[in-house]
């Protein structure tokens, strides 16, 4: 029996469970650069070029060892821009008498190939993605009957069941399952920051650049300079710097954000971990091993290892547990559209801009200011859920909506009502100030509650305290704010609605 073995740009990796059984001598892998895929929404061009770069090295890779491959470019007469046109020209062209993937990672997709089942004449096997610690059944059953999701729970099931971080006694290493209350430091910009390892591209990586430059001229994101890994063997280097340069001062410092600082003390590794190229099982397994023998400090190795085997696997599960619904939620009835800024970097607010910038530059910006800058002030102008997703999903490398889609919906815009998060992420511009030195470069006064030289967040921030009283009053995470904000006076009140009308009406 011949069969194709369809590999998605996702799923590099030679342990994947479609290619477990491989018949060297007669089966025939496919993959191939689509159309389709790289415009549903319009991805950063150095999305689209990290993605086809790696498709390609992993193809040769394949064919090193044998295997018989498929590879479609983008500007191969046989493109068949999508994956349906793609499967059923293959059948065709190649006589095959079997189809075998591993199930795609967006529902978009699986509904998609779902339907093509139905249709094509050859058996259809669709098997499961083996890559994560979880399986959508083991989240739904810790999930059903729950009156609360929150993350922290399933995550210690994980430490537990994998025995990570834990002692033989089953209590966590340390004693505490969280160290959230060490990693909250101010930046220190006198600290030295290790350089981002640059990976230089091949001929294979520049003709894909090129390539991008010409057919995707029109997509957010610049492609001057490209570093990214783009093999698995670039990845482990990646991964092996950070562990030995950064994850020392990632707990401490993961919030911190510096001017012109994009990489920061972060791993930069989702990207890498989310098409295939690592495996997070042997990440967490790797940092593990560096805190038992380098000595590193428990708080960063805990808050990098929950990163990934808590809140990567918990937005997985809750992402399958809730869809097709949870892409069309919007508890708070959010409606604006998404301020032309965020395309653009072109905004007197400097941490926007900064944000903006980073983003467009390398397709990536750190989760701080993607939550708390980029995140909290379209919450706080109320930016809809749709708009944002979109933009979310296009611009950043390491975006699937498998990740992003919990993330924006659920922790930045509350879309979800409290499933995901227990209470909205807002704040006003001292929290940017405490964790960023941005606003010692910005043209407003974060001192400032209202005004016209304020800091916008001051104002938004509690002009959404004030238009959202009735549902978060009670809530007890905001007791708080509610409480500061009981104190103000009527007038305090009317000139911050004032004044976020104003920059609603005109600045946003
Ligand atoms: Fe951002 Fe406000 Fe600080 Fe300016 S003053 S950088 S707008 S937080």
């Amino acid at each position: 029996m011949k069969t194709i073995r369809l590999i998605l740009g996702d799923q590099l990796n030679f342990g994947i469970s479609s290619l477990s059984d491989i018949n060297p001598n007669k089966d025939l892998i496919l993959m191939a650069e689509l159309n389709e895929e790289a415009t549903y929404v319009k991805h950063h061009k150095k999305k689209i070029a990290f993605i086809f770069s790696a498709m390609r090295h992993f193809a040769e890779q394949c064919r090193k060892k044998g295997w018989n491959v498929c590879y479609i470019k983008y500007d191969s007469p046989d493109n068949k821009s999508s994956f349906v046109k793609q499967i059923q020209y293959a059948i065709s062209n190649f006589s095959c008498d079997k189809l075998c993937m591993t199930e795609a990672g967006e529902y978009r997709l699986r509904q998609e190939f779902e339907q093509l089942n139905k249709k094509i004449l050859i058996p259809f096997e669709i098997r499961k993605d083996t890559r994560f610690f979880a399986t959508e059944e083991i989240f739904r059953e810790w999930a059903n009957g729950r009156k609360q999701l929150r993350m922290e729970y399933f995550y210690r099931e994980l430490r537990r069941e994998y025995k990570i971080l834990m002692n033989e006694d089953g209590t966590p290493v340390g004693g505490k399952w969280n160290y959230d209350t060490e990693n909250r430091v101010s930046p220190d910009p006198t600290k030295n920051i290790p350089n981002f390892t640059q990976i230089e591209p091949d001929s294979v990586t520049k003709d894909v650049i090129e390539l991008v430059n010409k057919s995707f001229s029109d997509h957010f994101g610049s492609l001057e300079t490209f570093h990214y890994a783009v093999t698995r063997e670039e990845a482990l280097i990646i991964l092996e710097k950070f562990i030995n340069e950064r994850l020392q001062d990632f707990g401490p410092f993961q919030d911190a954000m510096l001017t012109d600082e994009p990489w920061m003390y972060h791993s930069h590794i989702g990207l890498y971990l989310n098409i295939g190229l690592l495996n997070p099982k042997e990440v967490v397994s790797l940092a593990e091993q560096a805190f038992f023998e380098k000595n590193l400090p428990l708080n960063s190795v805990e808050g990098f290892i929950r990163q990934i085997l808590g809140w990567r696997e918990y937005v997985r599960g809750l992402y399958w547990y809730k869809m097709p619904e949870y892409s069309q939620m919007n508890y708070l009835d959010l409606n604006r559209t998404l301020p032309e800024f965020y395309w653009s970097a072109d905004t007197k607010l400097f941490c926007l801009s900064q944000s903006v910038a980073q983003t467009f530059e390398h397709a990536y910006a750190h989760h701080i200011q993607r939550l708390m800058v980029l995140g909290n002030y379209a919450l706080l102008t109320g930016v809809s859920p749709n708009e944002l997703n979109y933009w979310f999903l296009s611009v950043y490398a390491d975006a699937y909506e498998w990740v992003e889609l919990p993330n924006v919906s659920g922790m930045v815009l509350f879309a979800d009502g409290g499933i995901l998060a227990s209470k909205p992420y807002v704040s006003g511009g001292a929290y940017i100030d405490r964790m960023s030195n941005y606003c010692s470069s910005c043209q407003f006064n974060v001192k400032k509650r209202t005004g016209e030289d304020a800091c916008p967040f001051n104002y938004l921030y509690w002009n959404f305290l004030i238009t959202h009283e009735d549902r978060f009053k009670k809530n007890p995470r905001m007791s708080m704010m509610y409480r500061t904000l009981s104190k103000m006076t009527d007038e305090n009140k009317k000139q911050i609605k004032k004044d976020a009308q104003i920059w609603l009406n005109s600045e946003c």
